[in-house]
């Protein structure tokens, strides 16, 4: 198999929007890309709630959305606010005077559903009291919730209807004098919600909030967030995210964070696992090796990435842009740094040889590393490749298939 060999940085241009600071983490006008996630206990149970904002800070969350359903929750909200370490949204659905005791609780965001607050006057007052506190407010289209007027004049939730939507709120929280407005237009359809986000892009400069609605439990979930999620971020479309999963809330801020990783949206902070996906010529179980790599390494806290490559003949190239790796050979651990075989172990000892290159990597940088590497041991990996492909053979059959393909050129 081949690994991408690109370098992390991002390689695609983010759309220009306007900048909201929500609670002094900056969304849109070029800032990071954040992540969101939603609480899922009662709001008025402080501390369960608490213990769950600092779980999905903890997970890689910037901001987290908590419901505000009723007065307990509201005054709930009152007592969470100052001690959480991360902006809290307030959720509000129906009930805009809601809205109000969120603000007067002191969160540092409002997300209206506007298919739900149908009254214009009531969005406006809501508009009004956020301004004056300088509160950021995101107008929350759902497919699923969307005004029945429109509904009924387009036939169903399709991408122009939920822009419609959306741009209509936009327009009464700006009269009321709310300017700090990010907008979502979620579908659980994944091409709709993508279709809805490009025509919302091209209509106006706000801020996006990015998500596929009601995904569903993970694995599903997770592939229906990422497919519509990472299009439009690709697309250079988005600002903040939230997966939708039926699942911890800690799931959902974990896969946030990694997907923004993975595009190079955001910064490492962790360890990222390159395996390969074993085959024929695997030396050992790369299965069973890369779990146990992973929980070592987890472990350990190192922000590093590192491979595990089910064998030396074509692991340390491939893996060659990874800080750190293993690859198996006849009873052997080839270990290399940056592509490079700096040691060679039993077998039995490879992930104990790799989790303690980790620590010194991490501590002394990759130069002292190499520099440190065995003697020899170059030679020793590029014999042990070179018996390895011996004793296995041609898994191609590259000569056979030379010759008839030019058996076949020639006509003979
Ligand atoms: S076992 Fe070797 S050839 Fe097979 S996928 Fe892994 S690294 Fe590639």
């Amino acid at each position: 198999m081949t690994l991408p060999t690109s370098p992390p940085e991002m390689t695609f241009a983010r759309r220009p929007t306007r900048r909201l600071s929500l609670g002094g983490i900056p969304v849109g006008g070029g800032a990071p890309v954040t992540v969101q996630s939603m609480t899922t206990t009662r709001t008025a149970d402080v501390e369960a709630t608490l213990a769950q904002v600092y779980a999905l800070k903890g997970a890689g969350a910037d901001i987290v959305r908590i419901t505000c359903n009723d007065v307990e929750a509201a005054q709930g909200l009152a007592e969470i606010v100052p001690r959480s370490p991360v902006p809290i949204v307030a959720d509000i659905h129906f009930q805009y005077r809601l809205a109000l005791a969120a603000l007067e609780a002191g969160v540092a965001g409002l997300r209206l559903n506007p298919g739900n607050i149908r009254n214009p006057a009531h969005v406006r007052a809501v508009a009004a009291a956020a301004a004056e506190r300088g509160v950021p407010i995101r107008v929350g289209v759902n497919a699923g919730s969307l005004d029945p007027e429109l509904l009924a004049r387009y036939g169903g939730p399709v991408p122009e209807a939920l822009v419609e939507s959306a741009l209509y709120e936009i327009g009464l929280l700006e009269e009321a004098g709310c300017t700090d407005v990010k907008v979502s237009v979620k579908h659980a359809h994944v091409p709709s919600m993508v279709a809805a986000y490009r025509l919302l892009a091209e209509r106006t400069d706000r801020p996006l909030h990015l998500g596929v609605t009601e995904a569903g439990p993970p694995p599903g979930g997770l592939i229906k967030s990422v497919a519509g999620i990472a299009t439009l971020l690709m697309e250079g479309i988005g600002d903040t995210i939230r997966f939708s999963l039926t699942a911890d809330p800690v799931e959902e801020a974990e896969a946030g964070r990694r997907l923004l990783e993975v595009l190079g949206l955001r910064e490492r902070r962790g360890l990222d696992l390159i395996a390969c996906p074993s085959c024929g010529r695997a030396e050992v179980d790369v299965i069973a090796i890369t779990r146990e790599v992973e929980r070592r390494l987890q472990a350990e806290g190192l922000s590093l990435q590192v491979a595990v490559m089910g064998c030396v003949v074509n692991g340390p190239g491939e893996a060659r842009q990874a800080d750190l790796g293993i690859a198996a050979g006849k009873g052997k651990g080839h270990l290399f740094v940056k592509g490079r075989v700096v040691r060679v172990v039993p077998e039995a000892e490879m992930v104990d040889a790799l989790v303690e290159e980790g620590r010194r990597l991490a501590a002394e940088g990759v130069e002292a590393r190499l520099a440190a590497a065995d003697a020899g041991v170059a030679d020793l990996a590029a014999q042990a490749a070179a018996d390895l492909r011996e004793a296995q053979g041609d898994a191609n059959r590259t000569a056979e298939r030379r010759a008839r393909v030019a058996d076949a050129a020639s006509g003979d």
